[in-house]
């Protein structure tokens, strides 16, 4: 199912969801292949979790970019909070977050979302975020009030996915001194698509600040995570995780990149799943601790049990 969401947004506020896309021709929609099927949205839990996060007022990225994993997550309750309002400063070619300008920071809101952790009785949380190049530090000192606020309501450990901090000096340092269990920021492509896939970021940029990541607090783990299926090469995907080691990152995620409407960048193929196995036997002879690699592997799907497998990896590696 393709997202139409633009359309209706269009009619609903008189403005496009991505008003930068409203001209481009439409690309045409590959039909999805077999192994691609969820569970529909709304069992019972699924309504509840609804109504924790509609009650809180919060935004979460499973519902702005139509993962489709919701109906799976929500019904275990595992709902992604997206911070810092529902639109973003980037404008990248896969993404169906709405774009604009962004109204202001709610000072209010990490305590909402910890709140809300408590009440979801999340063990594992994640949190995101928007682009926010509006704001001096990028929005930093937002996800730190957040983390500080879910230690405080709950004892669940917590992940951040943040966006690329580009030219916000000190960002970074910022959010890692609230200390996170798991840094994780996504590369999202190979190289050679940014210009096409994500015009805004610089991908050594990306690299460099996993990197710094690690280096400020090694005992914080590091993920990435990249789409596929958008042209890229074997090769540069398999150059991409030399990288990635090379920048000490422990967890990487690869899932099938999915077209939300017919002006976002289309789907070049759909990877195979014997594709995506090879991937992860290839990653894990890299020496990542964690790698999840399957068509819908999403950054934050299943990353509580992944946390748990990923901690006792790293226990394991260093009893060894
Ligand atoms: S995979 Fe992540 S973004 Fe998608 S529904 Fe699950 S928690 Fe939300």
């Amino acid at each position: 199912m393709v997202v139409v969401i633009d359309t209706l947004e269009t009619r609903k506020t008189g403005r496009p969801r991505h008003p930068e896309k409203a001209n481009r021709p439409d690309a045409p929609i590959l039909r999805k292949p077999d192994w691609i099927r969820v569970r529909a949205p709304g069992s019972a839990v699924f309504r509840e979790t609804t109504g924790i996060v509609r009650e809180h007022g919060l935004v979460t990225v499973c519902e702005e970019a139509g993962c489709p994993n919701i109906g799976e997550c929500w019904s275990k309750k595992h709902a992604t909070f997206m911070i810092m309002g529902d639109t973003c400063t980037r404008a990248c070619a896969f993404c169906n977050v709405r774009t604009g300008l962004p109204a202001a920071l709610d000072p209010t809101e990490p305590e909402k979302v910890a709140d809300a952790t408590a009440k979801l009785g999340l063990e594992h949380v994640v949190v995101t975020s928007v682009d926010r190049d509006d704001l001096a530090d990028g929005g930093a000192r937002h996800f730190a009030e957040t983390i500080t606020a879910i230690r405080r309501a709950s004892r669940a450990t917590i992940e951040v996915l943040t966006p690329d901090f580009l030219r916000k000096d000190g960002a970074l340092e910022v959010v890692v001194a609230a200390r996170p269990d798991v840094f994780n920021h996504n590369l999202e492509t190979v190289p050679s698509h940014y210009l096409t896939v994500r015009p805004g970021a610089r991908y050594f940029a990306s690299l460099r600040l996993l990197q710094q990541a690690k280096e400020l607090d090694p005992s914080i783990f590091t993920k990435s995570g990249i789409m596929v299926g958008l042209g890229e090469e074997r090769n540069e995907v398999l150059q991409l995780m030399d990288d990635l080691r090379a920048a000490n990152v422990d967890f990487l995620t690869i899932g099938q990149y999915l077209q939300p409407t017919r002006k976002h960048h289309p789907v070049a193929r759909f990877v195979t799943p014997d594709e995506f196995k090879a991937y992860e036997t290839i990653a894990y002879a890299k020496g990542f601790l964690m790698v999840s690699s399957s068509p819908l592997t999403r950054s934050s799907h299943h990353a509580g049990e992944d946390f748990a497998r990923l901690r006792a990896a790293r226990a394991n590696r260093l009893g060894a």
